[in-house]
């Protein structure tokens, strides 16, 4: 059997995704745009090019969920792991490369496998026929991204990401913030109490305002035009137009009761909406920022309730084209509208370089299933690699979809393992999270390994 993949994009999702179809047998072509079309970011010809940071971030696999990824990557025979253990650089707990040698290692593993080919153009259409993956990441080039709105709707592909920072439920204080929904609005008791809130008093709410003010914020890069602004103004630029700006926009404390004290009115609150169908993730409503990460830590603990915060992600806003993908794609990374095309990496609204090629490595054994007439079975959720997957299939809550990096928060809490919720307890819950994870992935790996054609 001569099966061909077209994989458009050889970034981090590209890359994995032509390494694992085509040592499953699948003869793969890769479509890169570059070194002919250029992107603000890339600065090479290279497949697996690492657009800015030459860091895949902790490679610690019993307490850190990307450092897990980092290991079903490896289990799975990944390219982008293999290439970085040849290139890693001393950077503590981190997995950090030589970038150059890197990419050009990738390269020239993917260039010299007898089942791949890569063509170095631009693919400006959404193919109606073949099998294909479209991993063109962050920085789509323009005429797909509009190939891609025309098919989908102008909602539901996104050309900035406006990150509100996430934060674990249980670690917010329920004595100081309560659950209610504004004017208690909602047909069940489930979206009357949807929503976090943190109440502020008048001391509480000038000091957070000085403390934004003067927070270290991050430039915008160059190309990151400030299009984005009509939308989703930065929490501080807010701030900037005016110190009551934020109490009349998302800190306003009407219709709303502190559950605590509910005969003194807030002067301020801040609300964290549901982010996840588990509810072990809440985003705080309408705080996208470009507040450096210490800055962001720092000021978002003295919103009383978060003091003891752990944050799943902070927030951020950047150029990134992603798709709506909980509402576009089916379980088997298929656009609903057309099965014939798969999206991997940052373009389904994964974040990260390894949640990126994790996608790819994902997609790529999917349609190695399908050319064999099969159906991949469902990644487990407790792995890694199941969490990211279910999340953007479907996991997520569509209207508010944002990029997510891989984290404990995805992952269904642990059953039957008798260790606690709460700070204290988390080494061991992390390491439980991880030994679930690593026997679920073996375990799913033994049973689906692709088959050669
Ligand atoms: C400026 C910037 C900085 C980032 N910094 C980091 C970081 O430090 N750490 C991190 O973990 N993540 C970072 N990211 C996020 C993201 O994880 C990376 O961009 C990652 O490379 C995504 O992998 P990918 O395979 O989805 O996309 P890419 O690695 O970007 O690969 C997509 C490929 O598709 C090609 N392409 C695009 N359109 C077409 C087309 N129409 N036809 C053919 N080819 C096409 C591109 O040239 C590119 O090679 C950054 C993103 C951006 C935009």
């Amino acid at each position: 059997m001569t099966h061909t993949l077209n994989i458009v994009g050889g970034g981090m999702a590209g890359s994995e995704a032509a390494w694992q179809a085509a040592n499953a047998g699948l003869k793969v072509v890769i479509h890169e745009m570059r070194p002919k079309v250029e992107t603000f970011a890339h600065r090479t010809g290279h497949l697996g090019e690492m657009v800015c940071s030459n860091s895949f971030r902790s490679d610690d696999h019993e307490q850190n969920a990307v450092g897990l990824l980092h290991w079903e990557m490896r289990a799975a025979n990944g390219l982008i792991m293999q290439t970085a253990a040849k290139h890693r650089l001393p950077a503590g707990g981190a997995l950090a490369v030589d970038r150059d040698p890197f990419a050009e290692s990738v390269t020239a593993a993917l260039t010299a496998h007898p089942n791949i080919s890569v063509s170095y153009e631009e693919i400006t259409a959404l193919p109606d026929s073949g099998d294909w993956i479209i991993a063109t990441g962050p920085l789509t080039s323009g005429t797909l991204a509009e190939a891609i709105r025309v098919e989908t709707g102008a909602d539901q592909l996104a050309f900035f990401d406006a990150i509100a920072p996430i934060v674990y439920a249980d670690t917010v204080n329920m004595d100081v913030a309560w659950m209610q929904s504004r004017y208690d609005k909602g047909e069940t008791e489930d979206e009357r109490t949807a929503y976090l809130n943190c109440p502020m008093t008048r001391d509480q709410y000038e000091a957070f305002i000085d403390a934004l003010l003067a927070s270290d914020k991050t430039e915008f890069k160059e190309g990151e035009t400030a299009k984005y602004f009509d939308g989703c103004l930065p929490i501080e630029v807010m701030a900037e137009r005016g110190r009551e700006t934020l109490r009349f926009g998302p800190m306003k404390p009407v219709g709303l009761t502190n559950a605590h004290d509910p005969a003194t009115k807030p002067y301020a609150v801040v609300q964290l909406r549901r982010d996840n169908a588990l509810g072990t993730l809440y985003n705080i409503v309408g705080f996208q920022t470009k507040m450096k990460y210490g800055a962001q830590k720092a000021v978002f603990k003295t919103i009383p309730g978060l003091e003891d915060a752990e944050f799943a992600r902070l927030g951020g806003i950047h150029r990134n084209t992603f798709i709506n993908a909980p509402t576009l794609l089916d379980s088997q990374m298929r656009l609903k509208s057309r099965p014939n095309i798969r999206f991997a990496g940052q373009i389904t609204g994964v974040e990260g370089y390894v949640e990126s090629a994790a996608m790819g490595l994902l997609a790529a054994r999917m349609a190695v299933a399908q050319a064999h007439g099969l159906t991949l079975p469902d990644v487990p959720a407790t792995t890694a690699m199941g969490a990211l997957v279910t999340h953007i299939t479907g996991g997520a809550d569509a209207k508010t979809f944002q990029p997510m990096n891989v984290n404990f928060g995805l992952f269904p809490p642990l059953e039957g393992t008798g260790i606690k919720g709460g700070r204290r307890n988390r080494k061991d819950r992390y390491k439980a999270y991880t030994d679930r994870a690593k026997a679920d992935w073996t375990d799913w790996l033994a049973r689906t390994v692709p088959v050669p054609a």
